[in-house]
């Protein structure tokens, strides 16, 4: 193979290949001087090429992704507010498929949850009656001491009823949920506990700290960690802190905090502190449960701690939407 000068701007290129009978095969061509130029119209027109292939199929990625995203959303939804509105049943015959796979299972899982709860606050309601005739019964009781006991747990026993059957409404009321000022709503929490000559206070709140929730199951929530913290840590002090990463509000009372072994298993339904179940604090164990499923379902998280000072720190901290 041979280079050599050509005509103008070009160059030759000859082959020469031995043949077997002891011929030769040649053959020449002309080539360009350099390599293969590329012009300025050349590289825009790639340039704006590749622009329109990389905008479409960006385009037609998010297309085909954001039912899958939607879909996500709801789910995560769903975990939160059994009430969520369903899936738009739109797109391709995959995604309406996947959506209306989706929307009936949120039916029946709306369905399933309904039931139990109406089991459940059919049963509270319907143990009532007989709690009734075993307290008249008790009464007639000749021990005086015994009679006591008797009416004593017969009326924790209907305490605890009363406390699982107004968590059974809370659960089947399914209010909406809507903006609230969380700052407004822990200010008027904490004045109506006052008023009522609680030893609750509010540190300044910083402004207000709108967000998306059902007023009536927060203001529960937050009742029966102030409440908590009059019982077991004589007041409670308040406090709301609005952040980029949402709303925290802390419930702080110092009081003997709860050790620490147990800080897990106080969220359980019906249970009780050793040191609570021995002395008179009236309560049955269901407010810490039903103050942590209330946060949950809003998405929020319940943290207890010991304050390094003493005392016991309840911290709801909702996420921005
Ligand atoms: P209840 O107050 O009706 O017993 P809760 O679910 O509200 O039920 O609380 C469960 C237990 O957690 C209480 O019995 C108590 O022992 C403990 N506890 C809750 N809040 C506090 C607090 N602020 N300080 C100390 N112990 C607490």
């Amino acid at each position: 193979m041979r280079h050599g000068p050509g005509p103008p701007g070009l160059r030759n290129l000859r082959v020469a290949m031995p043949l077997r009978d002891g011929g030769w095969l040649t053959f020449a061509t002309a080539l360009p001087e350099s390599g293969a130029s590329f012009s300025r119209q050349f590289i825009i027109a790639m340039f704006v090429m590749a622009l329109i292939i990389v905008a479409v199929s960006v385009w037609a990625v998010r297309r085909m992704t954001r039912p899958l995203a939607s879909l996500a959303a709801a789910a995560e939804r769903l975990g939160r507010d059994g009430q969520a509105p369903p899936l738009p049943e739109t797109g391709t015959v995959e995604t309406v498929q996947a959506a209306r796979a989706f929307n009936a299972m949120q039916v029946r899982l709306r369905a399933l949850i309904d039931n139990r709860t109406r089991l459940f606050s059919a049963v509270s309601h319907d143990l009532r009656t007989p709690l009734t005739l075993l307290r008249l019964r008790a009464e007639n009781v000749e021990n005086r001491e015994e009679r006591d006991r008797m009416v004593a747990t017969i009326a924790e026993m209907d305490a605890m009823i009363g406390a699982a059957l107004s968590y059974a409404r809370d659960d089947a009321s399914g209010e909406p949920s809507r903006p609230t000022d969380l700052t407004a709503l822990t200010q008027s929490i904490v004045d109506d506990l006052a008023a009522t000559g609680m030893p609750v206070t509010l540190d300044p709140p910083a402004g207000p700290a709108v967000r998306d929730c059902r007023p009536p199951a927060l203001k529960r929530a937050l009742v029966n960690l102030i409440d908590n913290a009059v019982k077991y840590g004589k007041a409670a002090r308040v406090s709301v802190a609005s952040e980029a990463g949402g709303v925290t509000i802390a419930v702080d009372d110092d009081g003997p905090g709860i050790p620490e072994a147990e800080i897990a298993r106080v969220f359980e339904p019906f249970y009780r502190v050793e040191a609570s179940r021995s002395r008179d604090t009236g309560g049955v164990g269901l407010g810490l449960a039903i103050a942590k499923s209330i946060v949950e379902s809003h998405g929020g998280t319940l943290v207890l701690r010991n304050r390094s000072g003493g005392g016991l720190r309840a911290e709801v901290a909702l996420p921005k939407q």
